[in-house]
């Protein structure tokens, strides 16, 4: 059934973080929206990445903290873990979650359609039911999914999609890859007791973050329960009985109880019909310009199908500008630089601005202030657990232009960090901050411990 022309003046596919945030905007600004999902709504974030991460993320630390709690008096008899009971109140949540964001699209006036839908031209969208709709202006926002290696058997190991179904924790798992999920995963598996190899193709951890920050992070996952292999590629896995022999190119042969592939995402195209000329970049990303149109002028694409970063605040920050300037006519200038990250491994990593190497080369000589300690929280514990700190400052200008911490609450702290960034302080502002004792951010703000590099 075909409908009449315009049926909405907006229509998205895909209601994760950027689409449903989009879709709310435009609707709340007016317009008629429609929007299509294929799965659950809530989208990479709430379903299957950062959201359900943090709860395993925050479960393994409890591993470490349970034996601190010892050293400061508590003893328990004996601790066990669930995965049932933790799988199934992290369910429960992500549910209530999802529930939450369709009440809002629907408080809002957002038509629902649950469904797959296709562009089959410039303003006509295809359900897999078959309705055809048209609306004035479409948005892509059908985000990222997993990229699995072209190797022999890479159909034996899984996703972290697929991680969060599991029906029992293996206690072997092998863990493909040295991004942010290598690093999140691998942490999660040592924190609940399973033990891990991770196996990265490279030399460095974290390809693009501060080179010490990569260096203290592959010491720090170094455990019993984990076991980092740099340089270390995979070429075959086959299975053998419960069980895999992952092949690796140095010639090893590893057994696991598990493959977990963490090896990038691709964007999801699928939804795009051939003979639109809509351009795709070289990483796989719908191309856009700062608008977020992509080369079809009323197609529009924010998100982790797009060309930019793969992180839930961008993608939501993306959907703003993209409703704002669409549906209010604001062209307001938001801030998109300096955008803070963090990578939930146990010991956490926050950053935030220019690394050592990115600065050196943007400013020539810059000053670096770097200090290692050992959080008050574990020294009444034998556990030696570290947290370090580097901040970059332009030399000519004493501007801060980059924070890199691997430690307790890293994410939280790079987060403040993130905006006296964006406001330009300088060494100085810091130094004359009164610090907070005692706190880990105190250190901050007491840093003395120099070295000028110049280029
Ligand atoms: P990343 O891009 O962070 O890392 C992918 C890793 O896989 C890299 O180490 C890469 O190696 C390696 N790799 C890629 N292809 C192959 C291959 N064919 N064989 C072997 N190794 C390969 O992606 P992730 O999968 O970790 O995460 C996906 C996205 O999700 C990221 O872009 C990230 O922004 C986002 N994310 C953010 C989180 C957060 O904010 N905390 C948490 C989780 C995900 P190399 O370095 O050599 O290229």
């Amino acid at each position: 059934m075909k409908n009449t022309k315009a049926d909405f003046d907006l229509f998205v596919i895909g209601a994760g973080s950027g689409g449903v945030r989009a879709a709310r905007l435009a609707a709340q600004s007016g317009a008629k929206v429609g929007i299509a999902e294929k799965d659950r709504i809530g989208g990479t974030c709430v379903i299957r990445g950062c959201v359900p991460k943090k709860f395993l993320s925050y479960s393994s630390k409890f591993s470490k903290h349970n034996a601190v709690a010892e050293s400061y008096g508590w003893h328990h008899e004996e601790i066990t873990f669930s995965w049932n009971k933790l799988i199934e109140n992290k369910n429960k949540q992500i549910e209530k979650l999802s529930n939450i964001y369709r009440s809002n699209l629907e408080k809002a006036g957002v038509k629902i359609f649950e469904s797959e839908a296709r562009i089959i031209d410039t303003n006509t969208v295809k359900l897999s039911k078959g309705d055809e709709y048209c609306a004035e202006k479409i948005l892509i926002a059908t985000g990222a999914k997993p990229n699995f290696p072209d190797i022999k058997g890479a159909n034996n190991g899984i996703s972290s999609d697929d991680f969060f179904e599991l029906k029992k924790l293996p206690q072997n798992i092998i863990v493909v890859g040295g991004g942010y999920i290598a690093l999140e995963f691998s942490s999660i598996i040592s924190g609940l007791g399973s033990k891990c190899e991770l196996l990265y193709r490279g030399d460095k951890l974290l390809k693009g973050f501060d080179q010490d920050i990569s260096r203290i992070i592959t010491q720090e996952l170094q455990s019993e329960k984990c076991n980092v292999r740099l340089n270390t590629d995979v070429v075959e896995i086959t299975k053998n009985k419960n069980q895999y022999d992952v092949v690796t190119s140095d010639g090893i042969r590893l057994k696991t109880d598990l493959v977990l592939f963490a090896t990038g995402r691709l964007a999801n195209i699928d939804c795009i019909n051939k003979d639109l000329d809509i351009k795709i970049n070289t990483h796989n990303g719908i191309l856009v310009n700062k608008k977020y149109q992509t080369t079809v002028p009323n197609i529009f694409a924010v998100g982790d199908v797009s060309n930019s970063d793969h992180l839930t605040p961008v993608a939501i920050r993306e959907a703003m500008i993209f409703a704002r300037n669409e549906f209010e006519k604001d062209n307001s200038n938001y801030i998109m630089e300096n955008i803070p990250t963090a990578v939930f491994s146990s010991p956490e990593i926050g950053t935030v601005g220019l690394n050592e190497d990115q600065a050196l080369e943007k400013y020539k000589k810059i000053d670096i202030y770097t200090s290692t300690f050992r959080p008050l929280y574990y020294t009444l514990s034998d556990i030696n657990v570290r947290t370090y700190i580097k901040l970059i400052i332009n030399n000519k200008s004493q501007r801060l232009l980059g924070f890199h911490m691997v430690g307790d609450d890293a994410a939280e702290i790079t987060q403040m960090i993130s905006t006296l960034i964006n406001k330009k302080i300088k060494k100085t502002d810091l130094d004359n901050t009164i610090p907070l004792h005692p706190s880990t951010s105190e250190e901050i703000m007491t840093m003395r411990d120099m070295v000028t590099k110049e280029i």
